[in-house]
């Protein structure tokens, strides 16, 4: 549970559990002049971790012997929401009391505390109005929804629309919130629920964060919907240009065929694990395009673009204009049980959850 330096003989150390092993681990006051001590607040379980450990993400962790494993480990968890403890003496332009967030995934967010680099880092420059579940959930999930917004085909505000799968998601409720905030009209696809209440009622909770129509994949799929759809779209006398795919699989395909001429769809996720196949007509008469997007590359070839996403969407968090996602608080101290955390991990992949697993350290 520490990450700094392991020592089995400190008794002030951090208690570390690995599989059946107990180590103490030192979070020493004498830092490296480089370094900085950090102490972590909130940190979401998403499904790409999850993935991650799996074994069938194409990023890994650096595997090290830091945390004195018997063979070398890594820890998991891609972002966060860290407080700065102390500095080494080198280190400009951060201090003591900071919020600080990951410049780039991989680093191993799950646990107690970590030392970093200033360069590991990207401090929220006013940390005022906002928790730490908003800063630790703050770079994955609403930066792939803006950047796909903004990036991939202009849309125009008031007339255009775009449609996305996976509505429900942290990455789909923020491109619904956004879509509201830039004037974007959305058609916002969801899984049927158990029962049509709460079908309806989940419909109701998109359409009250900003979402302009909340439709199932039943009704998407059925015969005819395609003129529905062109109702709404001439209504505003807009296209609907932009796409956005988290699941993938066959309900994709129909999701696409919905594009106007030209139309661009971006697949950032496969949560139906199924692949998408297209009919090649949609290329060559209609012109589709197609792209993905990867929140991890975005972030290491615009770090700059990064840092002011983060503080657009931070600011509109502030303000009130950007919701919390549902999330499953679960507390990380030392009463956590290994089952409770594991449950947390594993259920991360199954469908039809309340909310995303935060842990709050
Ligand atoms: P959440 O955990 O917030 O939501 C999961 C979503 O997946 C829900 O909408 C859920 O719908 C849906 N889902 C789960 N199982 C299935 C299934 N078998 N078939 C169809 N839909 C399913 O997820 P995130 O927003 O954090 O991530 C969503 C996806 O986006 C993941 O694949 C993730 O890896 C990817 N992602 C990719 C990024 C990138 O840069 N490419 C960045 C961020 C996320 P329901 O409630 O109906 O089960």
């Amino acid at each position: 549970r520490g990450g700094l330096n392991p020592s089995s003989t400190q008794s002030s150390g951090t208690e570390i559990r690995a599989g059946n092993l107990l180590h103490n681990h030192s979070v020493s006051p004498s830092l490296p002049s480089n370094s900085i001590l950090i102490r972590t607040l909130a940190t979401p379980i998403n499904p790409a971790d999850i993935n991650q450990i799996q074994g069938v993400y194409p990023s890994k962790p650096p595997f090290s012997s830091l945390l004195g494993t018997p063979t070398p480990s890594a820890v998991g968890g891609n972002e966060g929401c860290f407080e700065v403890v102390s500095i080494g003496s080198s280190v400009k332009g951060l201090q003591k009391g900071d919020w600080v967030i990951m410049r780039s995934t991989g680093f191993g967010t799950w646990r107690t505390h970590a030392l970093a680099t200033a360069d590991d880092v990207l401090k929220i420059e006013n940390k005022e109005g906002l928790t730490p579940l908003q800063v630790g959930t703050v770079s994955v999930n609403p930066c792939t929804a803006y950047r796909m917004l903004k990036d991939f085909i202009p849309l125009e505000p008031g007339k255009d629309w775009f449609i996305q799968n996976g509505a429900n998601s942290g990455v789909g409720r923020a491109a619904i919130q956004l879509g509201k905030q830039w004037n974007l009209n959305s058609i916002n696809v969801i899984r049927e629920r158990p029962s049509a209440s709460e079908t309806e009622s989940l419909k109701q909770e998109l359409l009250d964060l900003g979402a302009t129509k909340v439709i199932t994949d039943g009704e998407l799929q059925s015969k005819g919907f395609s003129s529905q759809i062109k109702e709404w779209t001439a209504s505003t006398k807009g296209d609907l240009k932009l796409g956005l795919n988290c699941v993938g699989g066959p309900p994709t395909l129909a999701m696409t065929k919905t594009l106007s001429q030209g139309g661009h769809l971006v697949s950032y996720g496969a949560m139906s694990k199924q692949p998408l196949s297209l009919p090649t007509g949609l290329l060559i008469f209609k012109d589709l395009h197609f792209s993905g997007f990867w929140v991890s590359r975005w972030s290491d070839q615009h770090p700059e673009e990064k840092r002011r996403t983060v503080e657009d969407i931070l600011q509109m968090t502030r303000e009130g204009k950007f919701k919390d996602i549902p999330v499953k608080e679960l507390r990380w101290d030392w009463g956590t049980e290994e089952a409770v955390l594991k449950e947390a991990v594993q259920g991360t992949l199954e469908g039809f959850r309340d909310g995303k697993g935060v842990l709050m350290y």
